[in-house]
């Protein structure tokens, strides 16, 4: 069989296996190695989406590879009946580069709605009937998560969702006192930057008046840096860009496991160390020693490489190399460090996604006007450039008549 018919084949069965939840993936891929991956026709692409900022290390990181398959050797799973080394080890680094303080504490999930379902719990427990999250919010798609999710498209057909959760307009200071006012608001969940609205940063001002106004009204401030923590905004959590910002609770995922499933809910301080009381929550797999392993990698070699700063050097010469295209299509260029949308004047980000594809490179349109960039971390200024060299006729070929 030729490569071409086994990736038709491959598609085929697919479609005839797998639940049609996500529609007809791009292509069958194959292997993946740095910031490259090849499909089952052998055809290389290079990764600028990492997973959907995933692959912190990019593919095959042999440090990665090598703490996963020491660990699974030596023991892979024990249940939360027992507790293990790396589970550990991993709760007090994430705890140190948090800069948690005493009192504070982990749990660990094996994804970024779980993880999120956990912080709606430790909400709950405060007693106070009213949850707040912001417009354009994505926490995840479990019913708990997706009730603090605002899209309507995600909730509608799910109804109805755990209750008393509000939505207010991002960056509406005033409409964050008034909600708040009550005293009965047991948490805001909120996104430093809302990766699927289109790489949304809050102002930081906002993200002040966030802190400022929940901690006045004793109501808990939750961060979910699921798609912005390890690193990806060139900080180790996006919060610490800004001066004494601590959340009460955090929320991780992504990037946390490098591509092993792990998810970790991060409380701040003592007054929410004992929200959850014994045996209020669990999990199977959440801090298994193979999952605590690939965390450990990933921060390990985010250390050892120097990423922070690589990231944030990286993710600046970007920016300036985008918006020095001047193309009439690219409006702005939002986000940090190597969490990057490209605002475009024109619907045609999925258009252009898939011209981006055939070129070779992986990207992905989170809305119609938003083409978002969320490479490896270790991705070179050399690999950036192949990509910012091949956009102007990538533009070109999407551009709507008369733009051109
Ligand atoms: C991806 C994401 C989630 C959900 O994570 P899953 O691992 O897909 O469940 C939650 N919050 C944010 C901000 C995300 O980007």
């Amino acid at each position: 069989m030729s490569d071409q018919d086994r990736s038709h084949e491959l598609a085929d069965r697919y479609g005839r296996a797998l639940l049609p939840v996500f529609g007809t993936p791009q292509r069958v891929l194959a292997r993946g190695e740095g910031v490259h991956v090849w499909d089952t026709d052998g055809k290389q692409y290079l990764d600028l989406l990492a997973g959907i900022a995933v692959n912190s290390l990019g593919h095959a990181h042999p440090a990665l590879l090598s703490a996963i398959s020491k660990q699974a050797e030596t023991l892979g799973h024990v249940s939360n009946f027992f507790a293990s080394a790396p589970q550990i080890e991993l709760a007090e680094k994430l705890l140190e580069l948090a800069d948690a303080p005493a009192g504070s504490g982990v749990f660990f999930a094996n994804s970024g709605t779980e993880a999120n379902e956990a912080a709606f719990k430790i909400a709950r427990r405060t007693g106070r009937p009213r949850i707040l999250a912001l417009q354009d919010s994505f926490h995840g798609r479990t019913m708990g998560a997706l009730a603090l999710t605002s899209k309507e498209a995600y909730r509608a057909p799910f109804e109805p969702l755990a209750g008393g959760v509000e939505f207010l307009e991002v960056g509406d200071e005033q409409a964050l006192a008034n909600a708040l006012a009550p005293g009965d608001v047991a948490a805001v969940f909120a996104e430093p930057i809302q990766g699927e609205a289109g790489v949304r940063a809050l102002d930081p001002d906002y993200l002040r008046a966030l802190r400022r106004l929940t901690r006045e009204h004793g109501t808990l401030l939750i961060l979910d840096e699921v798609q912005t923590g390890i690193g990806r905004t060139g900080h180790w959590f996006a919060h610490q860009a800004i001066e004494g910002l601590q959340p009460d609770v955090m929320t991780l995922a992504k990037g946390l496991g490098g591509g092993f499933p792990i998810g970790a809910v991060i409380s701040f301080g003592q007054h929410t160390h004992d929200l959850l009381q014994p045996g209020q929550h669990g999990t199977t797999f959440g801090g298994n020693p193979i999952a605590a392993a690939a965390g450990l990698a990933v921060i390990g070699t985010i250390l050892e490489e120097g990423l922070l700063t690589h990231v944030r050097d990286v993710g600046e010469e970007l920016t300036r190399e985008l918006l020095g295209l001047a193309h009439p299509l690219i409006q702005e260029v939002r986000g940090a460090g190597l969490l990057l949308g490209i605002g475009l004047n024109a619907p045609v980000a999925p258009q252009l996604a898939a011209a981006a594809l055939e070129a070779g490179f992986i990207v992905n349109a989170p809305n119609p006007t938003t083409l978002r960039l969320a490479p490896p971390l270790v991705i070179t200024p050399a690999q950036l450039a192949t990509f910012t060299a091949a956009l102007p006729a990538l533009l070109e070929a999407v551009a709507p008549e008369g733009e051109n």
